[in-house]
């Protein structure tokens, strides 16, 4: 067992390196094992990430070539074509190169120390008197560790093995990101929503202007083939056509997006899963890089703390799952609660709440809402002003009265 390390974390996604370079500051043997040949690749994900998120990790600013745009708001598209924005005085969201931005990522855990594995699936977990104590490869090579930390992604092959439940799959969609070019009409400082159960069942698409007429592009759906939505959406959709209606896809890749708020249980004896392995992912957008890395970072104080004090086991890890609810719960709560109510709302609903929007004004209202990753606590924050207030309350009765 020549890589033995104390920790082992499946997966170098971006909570997985996080954890580790959390966990190498702290001075613990970390060794990350990666299915695949090179970090990043491929890669699923436009990368729309919330500056502040990025500051409150430690990361921002970014070197400039992975940062590929900075948005100063966003513009909710209605079914049937109607619009809304909201603009901010400053910068509040930027879109990475994926690819970078895990290699990055990756890069620092290294320089700290942390050992990287490529080409190394993991096939299973060791368990020995029922904790987890290492993985066994795909080539049948054991490698022994104090803890596992699962940061697979969301396919929860180990969390079964490690007995816990897997994310729930009703609360996943199915969604397609494509990188386009020869878009017309950008606003290049926006980022835009387009809302409706025609285009995108159960989520919605968007549009994240690069630089130079390309874009990133992609939706979400419940059911159907997310290929053959984009298809759609690109060429029917009224708003979508006078921009996407000439584009053409660079590259397009297929993934699934966990919208069903942190999983009950994301630790046993030796055992603690991360980012999408977890579900830590905001129901509203899908957006996971910033709440799974928040969580990686306590994961890996935790850790840091089982090692110390000598006791890997489920009762000390579940201060793991006390401390993301705390930093989280509530907001993952509205956000669940939001996700369902938004699913409910029939096209004519949704025109008729946009159009109210733009009518009450609630554009300059909205400007308190600058937390995004933490979106139960803006809501609270902006429900001050009476606008928002109004607006939810429309919103609450549309939702109340059903869908014609
Ligand atoms: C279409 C789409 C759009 C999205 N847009 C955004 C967005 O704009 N903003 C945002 O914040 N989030 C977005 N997300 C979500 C975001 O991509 C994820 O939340 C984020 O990648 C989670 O990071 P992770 O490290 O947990 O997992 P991943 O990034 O999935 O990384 C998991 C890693 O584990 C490796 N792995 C898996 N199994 C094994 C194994 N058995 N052995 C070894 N290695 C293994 C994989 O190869 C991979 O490298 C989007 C997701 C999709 C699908």
């Amino acid at each position: 067992m020549k890589k033995s390390s104390e920790v082992v974390v499946v997966g170098g996604g971006p909570c997985g390196s996080f954890a580790a370079l959390n966990l190498a500051k702290l001075g613990v043997k970390v060794a990350v094992f990666e299915e695949h040949g090179e970090i990043g690749v491929p890669s699923h994900c436009p990368g729309h990430l919330s500056i502040n998120g990025l500051k409150n990790l430690g990361i921002y600013p970014l070197p400039p070539k992975i940062v590929e745009n900075i948005f100063y708001g966003v513009i909710f598209h209605s079914p049937s074509g109607k619009n809304f924005s909201i603009r901010f005085p400053s910068p509040v969201t930027c879109t990475v190169n994926r690819v970078l931005f895990d290699k990055y990522v990756a890069r620092k855990a290294e320089n700290m120390g942390t050992r990287y594995f490529l080409n190394s699936r993991v096939d299973s977990l060791i368990i020995e008197n029922g904790y987890v104590k290492g993985v066994t490869l795909g080539n049948g090579e054991k490698i022994s560790a104090e803890i596992v930390i699962d940061a697979e992604g969301i396919s929860s092959r180990l969390l079964k093995q490690a007995d816990l439940s897997s994310l729930n799959p009703q609360m996943l969609v199915k969604a397609v990101h494509a990188e386009v070019e020869n878009v017309k009409n950008l606003e290049e400082d926006m980022v835009e929503v387009f809302l409706g159960r025609n285009y995108a069942p159960g989520f919605y698409a968007w549009l994240i202007p690069t630089r130079g007429g390309r874009a990133k592009v992609g939706l979400a759906t419940k059911i159907g083939n997310p290929k053959d939505y984009l298809q759609r959406f690109m060429r029917k959709h009224p708003e979508a056509t006078k921009k996407l209606g000439e584009a053409k896809i660079l590259r397009e890749s297929f993934h699934s997006i966990t919208l069903g708020e942190m999983i009950p249980k994301a630790y046993s004896n030796g055992f603690l899963a991360v980012g999408d392995a977890a579900s830590q992912v905001k129901p509203t957008t899908g957006g996971g890089v910033i709440l799974g890395m928040n969580c990686a970072r306590i994961a890996a104080e935790v850790v840091h703390e089982a090692l110390t004090k000598n006791d890997c086991s489920s009762r000390f890890l579940s201060k793991y799952q006390k401390r993301c609810r705390k930093i989280m719960g509530f907001d993952l709560k509205v956000m669940l609660k939001m996700r369902k109510m938004l699913d409910a709302l029939s096209d004519k609903k949704i025109d008729s709440i946009i159009q109210f929007c733009k009518k009450t004004g609630l554009d300059k209202a909205l400007q308190n809402f600058k937390d995004i990753d933490f979106q139960g606590r803006s809501l609270l924050n902006a429900l001050r002003n009476p606008r928002v207030s109004l607006a939810i309350f429309y919103f609450l009765i549309s939702y109340a009265l059903g869908n014609p």
